[in-house]
């Protein structure tokens, strides 16, 4: 997705539940990690996590949802902090999310590690090989299992 579609949505979601243009900025910020958005005071422009993206389209419109209650409440001069009474209670009508879903992390891998007897390299498989077939790549010589590691 392209900053220019992401300001559209915006757009788009924001005249639907809020029933206001926004008027700024919306666009990605790769620097984001745990966040899933950001609204800033200055310039009033929105900052995404890219990376949300892949929890689904529903999931990163309640985020959106979220920073355009920021955004429209600041505008309009009200409370705008998460604690703040009408940012609840405004989330709480346009059904966006409180927090920032957690990310899936990438599972760990196995790894079969091998080593040469002659020059010492290690070798990383997938899948157990069978070591009096298999030899090392740089000096044909026999490997030697070492163990598993999760990568
Ligand atoms: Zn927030
Ligand atoms: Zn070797």
């Amino acid at each position: 997705m392209t900053n220019q579609e992401l300001q559209q949505w915006v757009e788009e979601v924001s005249l639907r539940d809020f029933h206001r243009p926004f008027c700024h900025q919306a666009v990605f910020n790769q620097r984001l990690k745990t966040t899933g958005g950001r609204y800033h005071l200055t310039d009033h422009h929105l900052d995404f996590n890219p990376q949300m993206l892949s929890l689904g389209a529903a999931t990163f419109e309640k985020i959106i949802l979220h920073e355009l209650c920021h955004y429209h409440l600041h505008l309009q001069g009200q409370p705008h902090n998460h604690r703040d009474a009408a940012f609840k209670e405004l989330l709480a009508k346009v059904g966006g999310l409180r927090y920032a879903p957690s990310l899936p992390e990438a599972a760990p891998k196995k790894y079969f590690i091998y080593q040469c007897q002659a020059c010492g390299g290690l070798v990383k498989r997938r899948r157990q090989v069978d070591v009096t077939r298999f030899v090392c790549g740089r000096c044909r010589q026999p490997l030697q299992f070492k163990g598993v590691e999760w990568l």
